[in-house]
């Protein structure tokens, strides 16, 4: 049998322009700190069962209802997904077929909802996302979305504010998660809210989904929530993909609305490779990996604020932070980013709340350590990122310097294999 690595020889030759570029791309992870939030590096079995025969097989429908034969083998893989997502998450409904996180929250919108309906979610520069109602985002032109900001003194979500807008608005859904919030979420308070205007309750717990499934960040279900939608490429350290998980009421809404409302054939080597991810995610190691996971970032976000940096709400309760780099080092998101992807570490230009500055040149940047924690960095060696990130950014002209700390980088990152290369 041959690996996916073995057909690497025969493509060198079949198209070497490719195989360059796979290969660059390898060093590049390998050579520098991924330090964007949500990106990681998934388990090589991920890798190999997502370049298997699973590829090849149409598998439209669900296990034992399908619109074409040959699904022996699809069915057994879906449901291990199924069922290994249900024990994980603790719900009683899973949905894995949705080929990324963007259209796992469209399939929940357009399948309990009804266009024009009102959403109640977090605005996009406060730390929600695409997804969640942005006017240029095509969901944002279908539904009503009302969009809650954060306090601007601490930073964290404004409650009382958020009753206000539902109890004015009638929102039907009521969504909480994020992509740049540093901070946890007050699940019991969404909750409450949905009860008193009979909205639905629903998290996107796209970020921090392995977090939740290892045990080290509180779970929506806990709390009487209907769905919960995550991606499976970001904490949880899978194949890029989306789930939506939600109660027994609502499954066949959901199951209908991914297909065949928004979707024709599922990818089945992605969910060959949910499966597997899913069945890792059960393990002790898992458990320690999340746990690890917010101890970086706790580490990271003191050793910055330890050198004066700024960062929004103060500190970070999850795997990311966001540094207003204008205040901390009078350069603009943009800038910063590029000048420490000079020295190998990566990072991505990120707006802060009621940003002043346009998307392209936002005021910060945003930092996470799933990735680097996947590689097996501890807390020392968020220490020494610290220092990196700060003294960079304070010589953001330095040649010399930059040169000096990627030496010292790629040297750094030696140490630290690549899982799965
Ligand atoms: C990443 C993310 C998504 C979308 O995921 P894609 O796979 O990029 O489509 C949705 N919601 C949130 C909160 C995210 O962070």
């Amino acid at each position: 049998m041959t690996s996916p690595n073995d057909n690497l020889n025969t493509l060198e030759q079949q198209d070497p322009d490719v195989y360059a570029a796979l290969r660059g791309e390898e060093d590049r992870q390998k050579t520098g700190i991924e330090l964007i939030p949500s990106e990681n590096y998934t388990f090589p079995e991920v890798l190999a069962t997502l370049g298997s025969v699973f590829t090849n097989k149409y598998s439209e429908g669900y296990p034992g209802r399908r619109y074409y034969g040959g699904q022996e083998f699809t069915d057994k893989i879906e449901d291990l997904a199924r069922d290994r997502a249900k024990t994980v998450f603790r719900c009683e409904h899973a949905n894995v077929q949705p080929l990324s996180g963007s259209a796992m929250n469209q399939a929940v919108y357009l399948g309990l909802l009804e266009p024009g309906d009102t959403i109640l979610a977090m605005d996009l520069s406060h730390g929600g996302h695409l997804t969640h109602g942005a006017p240029v985002s095509h969901m944002g032109k279908l539904f009503n979305f009302v969009r809650y900001v954060t306090d601007p003194v601490d930073g964290s979500i404004d409650y009382d504010q958020v009753r206000k807008d539902a109890l004015e608005h009638k929102p039907k859904l009521v969504l909480c998660g994020y992509t740049s919030y540093p901070r946890d979420i007050e699940y019991e308070k969404f909750k409450e809210i949905a009860d008193e205007v009979g909205a639905l309750t629903m998290t996107d717990a796209s970020h921090f989904g392995g977090l939740v499934a290892g045990g080290a960040m509180r779970n929506p279900f806990d709390f009487g929530f209907d769905v919960v939608t995550t991606t499976t490429h970001k904490s949880l350290r899978g194949p890029r993909g989306g789930m939506v998980l939600c109660t027994k009421d609502l499954a066949s809404k959901i199951d209908k609305s991914v297909f065949p409302g928004l979707q024709g054939g599922p990818h089945m080597n992605a969910i060959a490779a949910i499966a597997v991810t899913l069945k890792r995610a059960q393990t002790e190691e898992f458990k320690d990996y999340a746990k690890q996971v917010l101890k970086n970032s706790q580490t990271l976000a003191k050793g910055l604020m330890d050198r004066q940096a700024n960062l929004v709400t103060g500190g970070t309760d999850n795997h990311m932070m966001v540094v207003d780099t204008m205040k901390s080092y009078n350069l603009d998101g943009r800038v910063a980013e590029e000048t420490l992807d000079k020295v190998h570490i990566t990072t991505n230009k990120q707006i802060i709340p009621d940003d002043p500055n346009p998307p392209l040149r936002p005021s910060g940047i945003r930092i996470g350590t799933p990735a680097a924690t996947a590689r097996g960095m501890k807390e020392g060696d968020m220490e020494q990122l610290a220092s990196w990130i700060d003294r960079c950014l304070r010589s953001p002209e330095d040649e010399a310097v930059h040169e000096e700390i990627r030496g010292e980088v790629v040297k750094f990152c030696a140490e630290f294999p690549v899982p799965g290369i």
